[in-house]
C-alpha cells in the first residue's frame, strides 16, 4: 500500500513505523517542523491504566510493557530513548469516577492494584491528605475553604507512572519510521484530500503538491476536525472531535513530594477537579479534569488560542493542590503550559476507517492517548490492513489480540459511528 500519514505527532509517527515495518510505502506530511511539536509536546505523558471501560484498561495495560521495551522498540541505545518512570498511580474514590467499577475491569485485565484506605494513604504517601472535599468548587466559592467532609479512600496501580519526554518519544519513532524507509516532509500542510470514484487518492499541500496515496490516514490532532471537513467524510459520525484548551501548572515540589521520594505517586483527584504528578528539576506539575464548576475552554479555531498560563486558572488548580498537599507553597506568578485536547463527546477516540474508501482516522485522543503510544501504530495496522483485505469493520468488527498480554480489544470501542457510551467518565480518566 501506499499511505500517506497526515500529521507527525505521537499518533501518526506511532502508526508511519508499524506500516514500514509491514513493507508498505509510508509518507508522513507533518506542517510544523519536527516531530511531535502538536499537542504531544504538551502532554503530561502518565501512564494509568484506570479507565471505565474494558478496552481501555486492556490497551493502556498493552501500552505498558511495550514502554518497558522502548528503546528496543525504537531501536535506539536506552540512554537514547524515552523512559517509563514507575511512580506507582492513585485515584481518589469520588461520585465522578466509579472505581468499583474499575476495579472488576482491572483485575479481569490482571493489573495489580490495591485499595487504599485513609489511613494507608497516610501511611503510603504521607505527604498526600486523604481529606474528602466532594464537589470540587471554584476558588471564589465560600465553600472552598470549608473543613474537609470526612476521608477518602483510593486505588492504587503501582506499575504507573509518566514517560519522562513525551516528544523525544515522537522523535525515537520518527528514525525508527525512516531506518524502515518511511518518509517525512515538515512543513508540509495538508489543504485538501483529492478523491476518485468514491476513493481517496492522496493529498494536496499548500505548495501545490500533491503526494499520491492509496491509504490516508487523518492523525492530526486538534487539527482532525478541520481535515474530516475537507475530505467530506463527516456524515456518517455518530461521534466528532473538537478541540479544548488545556492549562497544567508548574511548581516547586514540596519536600515531602518529589521524585526521589518514593511515596510520591501520580495522581488523580477527581474530588478536587485536578490531577497531579512529580517532575524533574524539583518540581509538581498539575492540570485539571473538568470538574463541572469549571467552564470548558472549547476552541473553535485550533490556530488561534493562548498559549500562557492564566491568573484564574492557575489559582484554581494550585489553590486544590494546596489542599490535597498541605506542605505545597504556590509562587506568585503563574508558570506553565496551555495546548490542546482533541475531544470526543465521550473522551474515547476514533479508531476508524470511514465513509471514503481508504480514508482513515486516528483521532479524538481525548487528553488520555499518549500513554497507548507502544500499541496505537499496532491497532491502526490491524485495522487497516483488514479493512484493505476485503473486510468491512462496519459490518464484523475486528477484535485485535494484543501481542504481550494476550487481552482482546473489540475495535468498535473506537468505531465512528458508535454512540457516546454512558460507561465512560465523561472526563479525560477516559
Ligand atoms: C496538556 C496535555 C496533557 C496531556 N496529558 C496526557 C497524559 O498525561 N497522558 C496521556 O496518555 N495523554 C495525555 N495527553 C494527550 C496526548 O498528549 C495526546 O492524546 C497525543 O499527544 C495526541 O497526539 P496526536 O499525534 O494525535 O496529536 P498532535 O501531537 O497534536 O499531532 C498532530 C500533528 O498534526 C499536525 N497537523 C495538523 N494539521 C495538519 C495539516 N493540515 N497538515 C499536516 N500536518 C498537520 C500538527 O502540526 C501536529 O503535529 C495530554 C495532552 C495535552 C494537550
Amino acid at each position: 500500500m501506499d499511505v500517506v500519514v497526515i500529521g507527525g505527532g505521537i499518533v501518526g509517527c506511532s502508526v508511519a513505523l508499524e506500516l514500514a515495518r509491514r513493507g508498505h510505502s509510508v509518507h508522513v506530511a507533518e506542517r510544523s517542523a519536527g516531530p511531535g511539536l502538536g499537542s504531544t509536546s504538551a502532554s503530561s505523558a502518565i501512564v494509568r491504566f484506570h479507565y471505565s471501560t474494558r478496552a481501555g484498561v486492556a490497551v493502556s495495560w498493552e501500552a505498558r510493557a511495550g514502554w518497558l521495551d522502548w528503546a528496543e522498540h525504537v531501536q535506539v541505545a536506552p540512554r537514547a530513548a524515552a523512559r517509563l518512570i514507575v511512580a506507582g498511580c492513585l485515584v481518589f474514590d469520588s461520585p465522578a469516577f466509579d472505581t468499583g467499577e474499575v476495579l472488576t475491569l482491572l483485575r479481569e485485565a490482571q493489573v495489580p492494584c490495591e485499595r487504599w484506605d485513609a489511613q494507608e494513604i497516610r501511611l503510603r504517601a504521607p505527604a498526600i491528605s486523604p481529606d474528602r472535599f466532594w464537589p470540587p468548587k471554584k476558588v471564589t466559592d465560600a465553600e472552598f475553604w470549608a473543613p474537609p467532609a470526612g476521608e477518602l479512600s483510593g486505588l492504587f496501580t503501582p506499575d504507573g507512572g509518566f514517560v519522562n519526554d513525551p516528544q523525544l518519544a515522537a522523535q525515537n519513532l520518527r528514525e525508527a519510521a525512516e531506518r524502515d524507509g518511511a518518509q517525512f516532509t515538515f512543513q508540509a500542510q495538508v489543504v485538501a484530500v483529492p478523491q476518485k470514484s468514491g476513493r481517496v487518492v492522496g493529498v494536496d499541500l499548500a505548495d501545490g503538491t500533491r503526494l499520491h496515496a492509496s491509504v490516508v490516514i487523518n492523525a492530526a490532532g486538534p487539527h482532525s476536525g478541520h481535515i474530516n471537513v475537507l475530505a467530506h467524510v463527516l456524515g456518517d459520525f455518530a461521534r466528532t472531535t473538537r478541540p479544548m484548551r488545556q492549562e497544567v501548572h508548574s511548581l516547586p515540589a514540596p519536600k515531602d513530594y518529589n521524585l526521589n521520594d518514593p511515596g510520591s505517586p501520580v495522581v488523580n483527584d477527581p474530588d478536587l477537579g485536578i490531577y497531579f504528578r512529580p517532575h524533574f528539576g524539583d518540581a509538581i506539575i498539575v492540570g485539571g479534569m473538568e470538574p463541572a464548576c469549571d467552564e470548558l475552554m472549547w476552541v473553535d479555531d485550533p490556530d488561534q488560542f493562548n498559549p500562557a498560563p492564566t491568573t484564574p486558572v492557575w489559582e484554581a488548580q494550585t489553590l486544590r493542590l494546596a489542599r490535597r498537599l498541605p506542605s505545597l507553597r504556590i509562587p506568585h506568578r503563574p508558570s506553565g503550559i496551555a495546548n490542546l485536547y482533541d475531544v470526543t463527546p465521550d473522551w474515547i477516540p476514533i479508531y476508524d476507517k470511514t465513509a471514503l474508501d481508504g480514508f482513515y482516522v486516528a483521532i479524538g485522543t481525548s487528553g488520555n492517548q499518549f500513554k497507548n503510544t507502544p500499541i496505537l501504530g499496532y491497532l491502526l495496522a490491524e485495522l487497516i490492513e483488514y479493512t484493505e483485505n476485503g473486510a468491512d469493520p462496519d459490518d464484523s468488527p475486528l477484535h485485535v489480540r494484543l501481542p504481550r498480554t494476550g487481552l482482546i480489544v473489540d475495535m468498535s470501542h473506537y468505531s465512528r459511528r458508535t454512540a457516546p457510551t454512558a460507561r465512560s467518565s465523561s472526563s479525560v480518566l477516559g
